[in-house]
């Protein structure tokens, strides 16, 4: 067998793997918190669920259009106009098995070798595996600890060359919970009118998960980049679906027949009854995602406290996600090395800033989706080790 080149060239995330260890050691009795997963501690809302069920008695077990039923393209086009002002037509929208084939899809039909693809670092990891795959250049987009992990237009807008076909953004991000503030969004904008051949991939999977009277930025707010702009979102963070496997992505006129190609050689649909429970999600009651926001901004509040209090770890104030980052380069010790002493001798899963990029180094990642009372004891067995 021999498998090409690219496929050498795919990367990984992190989290999985250590998930699978933190699995092995509980198997071994050790008694493991998780604070690496990136996934909601909360069931999927009943109701949701119960929508799934029925739409698999009523029937719903054959193929759907590729793009996704309509209705749920309809419904996601509400929500959007209810959450962001903003019309979108359910034809731009393709329903996906989660978030990552939209970023998956996006960044093959932009990277080829020769070309340059711009993205956030610390980010989500698969950006950069895939933009490896594809064959361009990656070129990391620094976030700030000091801009509280947002970019600087400035800074990104003078990364473009002839060359870059795609800005990937993530706001709120993954890892560092950060949001980068609307004036660097618009400035940003602002400064693409130079370049109109440069695609955008806006990574709004968070939108919902905001705190501290936060709102959300969406680039789809601004017409000018419309025809070249592709938002990710879904259902996997927000309505605690990680399992699931439900997202979806809003496509420029000139690319949703390309997308929906895509679609249909990768899955050729989302599982039907997943999407009717994707209807009920979206048009459903909310207090669920109420309720579980507040939780998360208990835990966010306390969490960064908490690390904050650690010796040789700073934390910033994350303002979004369920991620805390701190800065761990005052206890001497380097991030993947902490990684594996806190989830060997200390049995708490966490995850080494350099799972996210050169940028994460120094830092390591906390998801608080896990209890109040778990987090106090994770903190506790950190600061006992250390
Ligand atoms: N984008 C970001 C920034 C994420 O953190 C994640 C999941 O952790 C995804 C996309 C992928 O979401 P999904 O599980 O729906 O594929």
């Amino acid at each position: 067998m021999i498998p090409t080149d690219a496929v050498s060239r795919l990367g990984t995330e992190s989290a999985f793997s250590v998930l699978a260890r933190a699995a092995e050691l509980q198997r071994e009795g050790k008694d493991i918190i998780n604070l690496g997963i990136g996934q909601p501690d909360f069931p999927t809302p009943d109701h949701i669920v119960e929508a799934g069920i029925k739409a698999l008695r009523d029937g719903h077990h054959g193929y759907t259009p590729a793009k996704g039923i309509l209705p749920l393209r309809e419904a996601v086009c509400a929500d959007i106009a209810k959450r962001r002002g903003v019309e979108v037509s359910p034809e731009n929208i393709t329903i996906m098995p989660g978030g990552k084939p939209t970023m998956f899809f996006s960044i093959l039909m932009f990277g080829s070798p020769g070309t340059e693809i711009i993205y956030p670092d610390p980010g989500f990891p698969i950006y950069r595996s895939m933009i490896e795959y594809s064959g361009a250049t990656p070129i990391p987009m620094t976030l700030h600890e000091d801009r509280d992990f947002g970019f600087s237009a400035d800074e990104v807008l003078n990364q473009i060359t002839a060359k870059t076909r795609l800005i990937i953004v993530n706001s709120p991000g993954n890892p560092t919970g950060g949001v980068t503030p609307k004036s660097e969004v618009e400035k940003l904008i602002a400064g693409l009118a130079d370049w109109p051949d440069v695609a955008i991939m806006s990574d709004e999977i968070y939108s919902r998960m905001l705190y501290g009277g936060r709102e959300h930025v969406s680039f789809l707010a601004y017409p000018e980049i419309r025809d070249r702009l592709i938002v990710l979102d879904g259902w996997s963070k927000t309505y605690a679906m990680t399992g699931w496997r439900l997202g979806y992505a809003v496509w420029p006129g000139k690319l949703i027949d390309l997308a929906e190609r895509f679609c249909v050689n990768a899955h050729s649909c989302v599982n039907a009854a997943t999407q009717y429970a994707g209807i009920a999600a979206l048009e459903g009651p909310q207090d669920a995602v109420d309720v579980m926001m507040k939780a998360f901004d208990e835990r966010r509040v306390a969490i960064v406290k908490m690390l904050n209090d650690l010796p040789g770890f700073r934390c910033a104030d994350a303002a979004g996600a369920f991620y805390a980052f701190p800065n761990i380069e005052g206890t001497g010790i380097d991030a993947k090395t902490m990684q594996t002493r806190l989830l060997e001798e200390a049995g708490v899963a966490t995850i080494a800033g350099t799972s996210f990029g050169v940028n994460g180094d120094g830092f390591l990642r906390f998801s608080y989706a896990n209890s109040l009372e778990n987090i106090e004891a994770a903190i506790g067995r950190i600061g006992k080790l250390l």
